[in-house]
């Protein structure tokens, strides 16, 4: 398995690397105490998160936003933000990854609801856009914002961590 395609594969190409590495490899890596201690953190960050967008109603204001014509951020170009180490984070998480669609206009991963994936590439959690600023305050914005940034530390500890136990089985060229 090329390291390069693991980042830069086309997307069903990312997704098969992950469900293939979480078949072969899943159980050892959500035992690994790194990935343990990882995720417990990433879940109370992901509580603190929502916690912050609930304060702010962001999932009416998204889903309303989003059922525009030309509305929402999850176009399908952001599916491409996507890579398999993210895909494989998310399945230690228990997220059951799959493709969600293939309309052409979309992301992948946006479900009937919204997105299905728990930890989201960088990108998706970038919540700085003017609907979102109009009518919340600047301290809410900064609460949002750290939240934000909690999570993606944890996020970017838990990848690189999953990372260095696939290339200690030498699973990764
Ligand atoms: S939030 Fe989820 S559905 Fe939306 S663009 Fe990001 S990965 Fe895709």
């Amino acid at each position: 398995m090329d390291l390069h395609d693991f980042f830069f594969a086309p997307v069903p190409a990312k997704l098969a690397m992950a469900l293939d590495l979480h078949a072969r490899f899943g159980a050892r890596l959500a035992a690994a105490p790194p990935v343990v201690f990882l995720i417990a953190k990433i879940e109370e960050a992901a509580a603190g998160l929502q916690q912050a967008m609930d304060a702010m109603a962001m999932a009416a204001l998204c889903r309303e936003c989003g059922s525009r014509p030309a509305g929402g951020c999850c176009s399908l170009e952001m599916a491409n933000e996507t890579d398999a180490v993210l895909f494989l984070a998310n399945l230690l998480l228990g997220v059951p990854v799959t493709v969600q669609r293939e309309d052409g206009r979309e992301c992948s991963f946006l479900g009937p609801r919204s997105c299905i994936l728990r930890l989201k590439p960088i990108f998706c959690l970038n919540y700085n856009c003017a609907a979102i600023r109009t009518g919340n305050t600047p301290s809410a914005m900064a609460a949002l914002e750290r939240a934000a940034g909690r999570l993606l530390t944890l996020q970017t500890e838990l990848e690189a961590a999953i990372l260095e136990q696939l290339l200690s089985t030498n699973e990764l060229g």
